[in-house]
């Protein structure tokens, strides 16, 4: 029988009352697994307005308590890990190690929000004027909303609710709708680790769910993640309404290969990095820029990409799963085709690629182009599939020059053996983060995930230091304490007046 997905409100995990209801889809085979909800305006009003009661009583929670809840959360995820794994897979078609891979990512934020009482730390000035001190405190800022892509269903969500939760915020999130049978797991665990029924909400829906959200007055913060139209929509558009918003967007990445790097490893790197998840990463290697010598290698790496194949979920062998819609293999293929009729030389080509016993997913094998050039719409558009374009230069200085030129400022990879060389890069590249013979460089918790350029608009950063600092506000005391008020001594008469 074909679930219906519930909403979470005050608590309760709901039917919606819409009319209006999307498939949720199998993509190794595209059947219909869930039917979701299109929450209506009053589910969402009703969503955010028991959120803001529940702040009324949360933020009072004792920070250790919060810290606490954050423990239990991660204890009972890893307990669970396998099990959301095999969910993630149902819906997004990714292979198991790497479904995995998708939710150890999210324990490890879960954890970083287990410090959160170091984390709110404020910090003090003793003596500003005399017997004058100045102390900063910060306080959370009421109820956030987050709003997640298909590709990463575990790790996006825990990169926000737990992290704005932890804080003292409450929280309403909106999945991606094309996967989102992960995120209410995550819920039902949250709310079996002891999280208060109503600190998270979930409502479900498209724009016109996420719109509503944007303008509403009672919503802080808006945490998005998801393509360049809809980061720009949404930034621009919550902004307008005044809120606090980080909108994380699309992406090129660029590996830089120098003829002195070692060319196994390069090999290696580039195949995992390009055609993983079938490439739906936000920071895939999707560019090779080779340089100099390291233009010889393109046929070692068509070698090496040809042994790939994509498959099921549970299917040991397989190097990736499907796309994650027929409509996202169909933009895949049509990119493939520009690239042939542009001129770049295909050296490798996925488009006919089938996978025994699912006749109808969302395949696309490996793909490699050779002697592609900057206006070519394969190098101006993030591809989003398990193609792989490699870009010829001639020095260093023209590899940078070409990241640097690039639009997007995600993530960006040097393999090379010379230090020197990698750190003329990390310092002149404007791309927000950077591997040295690392392919694909997101940051652990500890530090903030930081996308630049058109990946990115906002100021604050998701997870790290820099999530705390958008999910509270600061609030700054300068006190003095008279001497004068200080007791002389006991009084042991009675107090006429
Ligand atoms: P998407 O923009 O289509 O959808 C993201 C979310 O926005 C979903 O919840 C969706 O329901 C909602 N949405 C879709 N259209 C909308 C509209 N017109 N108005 C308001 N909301 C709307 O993105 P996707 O296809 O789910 O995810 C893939 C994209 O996400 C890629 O471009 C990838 O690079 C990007 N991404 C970026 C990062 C990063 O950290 N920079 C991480 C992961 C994914």
């Amino acid at each position: 029988m074909i679930q219906h997905v519930p909403l979470l409100i005050d608590g309760e995990f709901r039917q919606s009352q819409s009319l209006q209801w999307i498939d949720v889809t199998n993509p190794a085979d595209n059947s219909v697994i869930a039917k979701l909800p299109c929450a209506t305006e009053d589910e969402i009003e009703e969503a955010i307005e028991s959120a803001a009661a529940a702040f009324q009583t949360w933020k009072e929670v004792p920070v250790p308590e919060r810290a606490r809840l954050m423990l239990s959360y991660q204890h009972l995820l890893k307990t669970h890990h396998d099990e959301l794994a095999e969910l993630l897979s149902s819906e997004t078609g990714k292979i198991f190690a790497d479904a995995k891979g998708d939710v150890w990512r999210g324990i490890e934020v879960v954890e970083q929000a287990a410090n959160i009482s170091s984390l709110m730390m404020g910090e003090t000035v003793e003596n500003v004027a005399t017997n004058i001190d100045t102390y900063s405190m910060i306080q959370p800022l009421g109820v956030c909303s987050g709003i997640t892509p298909f590709n990463f269903p575990a790790m996006i969500p825990l990169w926000m609710f737990p992290m704005a939760i932890a804080a003292g915020n409450t929280f309403v999130l909106k999945p991606s709708d094309q996967v989102p049978l992960t995120a209410m797991r995550l819920a039902e665990l949250f709310i079996e680790a002891g999280a208060p029924k109503d600190v998270l909400q979930i409502v479900h829906g498209q724009k016109e769910q996420v719109d509503y959200l944007l303008k509403h007055p009672t919503i802080r913060t808006v945490s998005f993640v998801g393509s360049v139209p809809v980061a720009r929509h949404i930034y621009q558009t919550g902004t307008h309404h005044l809120k606090r918003v980080q909108a994380f967007a699309g992406a090129k990445n660029h590996m830089v290969v120098m003829p002195d790097a070692n060319k196994a490893q390069v090999i290696n790197n580039l195949v995992g990095s390009s055609v993983g998840a079938a490439g739906q990463r936000c920071m895939a290697i999707s560019v090779a820029v080779l340089v100099d010598g390291a233009k010889e290698w393109i046929s070692d790496l068509k070698e090496a990409l040809a042994k790939v194949h994509p498959g099921a979920w549970d299917d040991t062998e397989a190097g990736y799963g499907p796309l994650i819609s027929p409509q996202a293999k169909n933009r895949v293929l049509g990119l493939i085709e520009e690239g042939k009729a542009q001129g770049a030389v295909c050296e490798l080509d996925g488009s006919h690629c089938e996978v025994a016993g699912y006749p109808d997913g969302n395949w696309v094998g490996p793909t490699l182009f050779s002697g592609v050039s900057p206006e070519m719409s394969i190098y101006q558009e993030e591809i989003f599939g398990p193609v792989l374009i490699c870009v010829e230069v001639d020095s260093l200085e023209e590899a940078i020059e070409l990241v640097n030129n690039n639009p997007y400022g995600n993530g960006t990879s040097i393999f090379t053996a010379c230090g020197a060389a990698a750190r003329k890069y990390q310092h002149e590249i404007q791309v927000g983060q950077v591997g040295i013979n690392v392919p694909i460089p997101v940051p652990l918790p500890f530090f903030s995930f930081t996308g630049w350029r058109g990946s990115f608009y906002g100021d604050l950063h998701a997870y790290g230091k820099q999530a705390i600092r958008f999910y509270t506000e600061t609030k700054t005391v300068t006190a003095r304490w008279f001497e004068d008020d200080i007791p002389t001594g006991p009084n042991l008469t009675i107090h006429l007046r």
